[in-house]
């Protein structure tokens, strides 16, 4: 019975928001049309929900003393001194001197200025707004907004005038600020103040959270700034939590609904390896991980689990024998990685621990040949393939398995959302699914992106290392740095000298490499050390067999581009020298550097740039020097670029808030999750009566986002 009225309510409510703009004031049939080809807003809702995206303080006025900068939009008073039209023909423009007590500015007009001109005089007392700029040592402002003090005096004005997303066009077409509030205005004229409230009373109550009235009211138009900030608390808490409840539902669902295969025995490839074959013990952090996967498959309910761990942390092993439970059960099992280096490198190490065992382990590349792969279909359907390792190409369709039981993505976030549900259809009951990941992903991102997985950490690694000393030197220091890996090579240890990728162009950095290789080949020239060299541009044998020459120590010194960012596993490298370090990314950085410190000597990291930095290349270097630690190298990556850069655009579509910032929000993210979280356990199918607006949202947000098929 409630139920029914409420959704004849929301109905009715949801009705009119459904409304097209082109019915309110101001708006009519061409700027609809307009609004909804430039920023997509076409129903009274989209443009409720059109937020400014900042606001300008019109209570604060600057004297002309105080400009400093040329980036910001500043509010002078003052008055006309000297009016003229200067130049010629399409150059012609009018310009005026504006003084107040402090001092005297240019303004600028351009073009379209008759009503301007008309309306300047040397008697009024002028408001102008706009941004300074410097010309010939004087600050400048074109095309400023004006109006005379006695205009602005008869406005009841918003001391707070938001400022709306827009596009250039929209600009063109005369959406000015002025528009944008009239047009918000009309909006609010005509729905009222009768928003159906989304959140429950409860949760408002604990955390203090403004009605949803006050909220949409405030953020359109901010009757102070403390309602403001209220109103963009609440209105972010909303949007965190209503993701945080999407993910959560989900995952809970998911165990609800889909069957896991059950993998329920501990058998003979399992305790073989365990027992005979493992070179090493395990640290705490592997073992923890493994029991909480072997607690998954064995649950009944399909495993859906993010693994992080640093670069070096140990997942390969992790892996292998999270596979060996499926085998044990009669299962296959599948690791795919994101290239094809990457993806030999996994298969290399685990055909080592998979061999000795009889297992049946195969790769499957883009550079797979026809016929291999006919022949590999056929034994990967009929089940005598056992693990598959490979790369996108496992995920094609024709790749039938027998019976596939676990799958491993290795590097996430280099796989798009749609990659992972490509896996889950290999079977009528989907997989288990392991997704790895060497960088590390700071929390707030893995409470937004992987909300929906279990999370294991490996926070240990293997035992004996030392932690890599990483140093950064100036390019002008070369010599010396060489001089100190002819010293470290001396004691019977290896280097890497790694170069960035020219991207812009393969010659160039061909070029580059070579040219730098024979510099160095110039200076080993009198010692008994040897020379490989790796790059893009090499066919995968001759890669393959420059890696082989170094690994068995037939050379000493391996040059090479980024190729070599993973894949190789060489503990008795102890340098990584990485050349114009100010081109690579944080995160890439650190993989490079996990190259190194793999066996027990000290290694180290030197990172030589260039004398003159930005800012932003400073800080990654300092990152570098500063820590180890993959997790805080990841804060950041994240704080430097931003979310939607370190998780690749193939997911940004889950990453648009409209006000929240995951970033500066993270304490309201983790409220938001602990929320969510509560109300779903107490009431999952949200029944509840006063959770019952919470499940007409949630339900319309679904609808609209397509987000269930998006994740699934
Ligand atoms: P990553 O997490 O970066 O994939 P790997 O799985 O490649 O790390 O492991 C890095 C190296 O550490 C490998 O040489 C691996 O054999 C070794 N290793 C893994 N676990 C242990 C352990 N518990 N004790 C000693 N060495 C280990
Ligand atoms: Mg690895």
């Amino acid at each position: 019975m409630l139920l029914s009225v409420f959704y004849k309510l929301a109905i009715h409510s949801s009705f009119m928001l459904q409304k097209s703009i082109k019915y309110l004031p101001g708006i009519g049939e061409t700027r609809a049309k307009l609004l909804q080809k430039e920023l997509g807003i076409s129903t009274y809702e989209d443009l409720l929900n059109h937020f400014p995206f900042r606001y300008i303080d019109r209570s604060k006025y600057y004297k002309i003393s105080e400009i400093r900068s040329t980036n910001a939009d500043i509010q002078l008073i003052g008055k006309i001194t000297e009016i003229a039209e200067v130049g010629e023909g399409r150059k012609k423009r009018l310009t005026a001197t504006f003084r107040d007590a402090t001092g005297e500015i240019e303004l600028v007009w351009f073009r379209n200025y008759k009503w301007i001109q008309q309306k300047l005089n040397t008697e009024d007392s002028f408001v102008i707004y706009g941004r300074p700029q410097l010309f010939n040592r004087k600050y400048t402002i074109a095309h400023p907004e004006i109006e005379t003090l006695e205009e602005r005096k008869k406005k009841s004005f918003l001391k707070l005038q938001p400022v709306y997303p827009s596009t250039e066009t929209l600009v063109k077409k005369g959406f000015t600020h002025r528009v944008w509030t009239q047009i918000m205005n009309g909006l609010f004229q005509q729905t009222g103040l009768n928003f159906k409230e989304s959140l429950p009373e409860s949760v408002r109550k604990e955390l203090n959270l403004v009605d949803k009235n006050t909220a949409l009211y405030n953020i359109h138009f901010p009757q102070s700034i403390d309602l403001l900030h209220k109103a963009q608390t609440r209105l972010k808490f909303e949007e965190l939590f209503y993701l945080q409840l999407q993910l959560l539902q989900k995952n809970i669902h998911r165990k609800k609904k889909i069957k896991g295969h059950i993998f329920e025995n501990i058998g003979e490839y399992f305790n073989r390896f365990y027992h005979t074959i493992l070179p090493f013990e395990l640290t705490g952090a592997q073992k923890k991980v493994i029991k909480e996967i072997r607690k998954d498959v064995k649950s009944g309910v399909q495993m859906n689990r993010l693994l992080q761990g640093d670069v070096g942390s140990g997942k390969t092993i992790v892996a292998f024998i999270s596979m060996l439970m499926a085998l044990d059960n009669g299962f296959q099992a599948s690791m795919i990685a994101p290239t094809e280096i990457l993806a030999q490198q996994h298969y290399h190490s685990l055909k080592k621990f998979a061999e000795p065992l009889g297992i049946n382990i195969r790769l499957l590349t883009g550079s797979t040949k026809q016929k291999e792969r006919k022949e590999l279909f056929d034994k990967l359907a009929g089940g005598e393939i056992q693990i598959l390792v490979g790369t996108h190409a496992v995920l094609e369709d024709k790749v039938i398995f027998d019976n596939l039981g676990l799958a491993i993505i290795d590097e996430q976030h280099r796989f798009g959302v749609a990659q992972r549900a490509k896996m889950w259809k290999k079977n009528t009951i989907p997989p288990h699914i392991l997704v790895m990941t060497a960088t590390p992903i700071p929390r707030t991102l893995a409470l937004t992106h992987y909300g929906d997985l279990d999370v294991s950490v490996i926070d240990e690694l293997p035992p004996g290392r030392k932690p890599v000393k990483t140093i950064h030197t100036y390019s002008k220091d070369r010599l010396k740095v060489f001089h100190f890996i002819k010293s470290e090579l001396e004691k019977g240890r290896q280097a890497y000298i790694v170069y960035p990728l020219i991207e812009e162009s393969e010659v160039l950095d061909y070029q580059n490499l070579t040219d730098n290789y024979e510099k160095i080949k110039l200076f080993f020239e009198n010692t008994p050390f040897k020379i490989g060299m790796v790059h893009g541009k090499m066919k995968q044998e001759e890669k393959d067999a420059e890696m082989a020459k170094f690994k068995n120590n037939e050379t000493q010194l391996l040059v090479a581009t980024t190729v070599i960012e993973v894949g190789v596993d060489v503990p008795n490298a102890s340098i990584m020298l990485i050349e114009s370090a100010e081109r690579f990314g944080l995160s890439q950085l650190h993989q490079l550097r996990g190259r190194v410190g793999r066996g027990a000597e000290q290694s180290y990291c030197i990172l030589m740039t260039e004398y003159k930095l930005s800012e932003e290349a400073r800080t990654r270097m300092q990152t570098m020097v500063a820590t180890n630690d993959g997790f805080k190298i990841a804060e950041v990556d994240l704080q430097l670029r931003g979310p939607g850069n370190i998780l690749g655009t193939q997911q940004s579509g889950i990453m648009k808030f409209r006000l929240a910032d995951i970033i500066k929000d993270a304490p309201l993210l983790h409220t938001a999750r602990n929320i969510a979280y509560k109300v779903l356990k107490e009431d999952f199918l949200l029944q509840k009566p006063e959770h019952q607006n919470i499940r007409y949202f949630l339900q319309k947000q679904i609808k609209e986002s397509g987000f269930w098929n998006l994740i699934g």
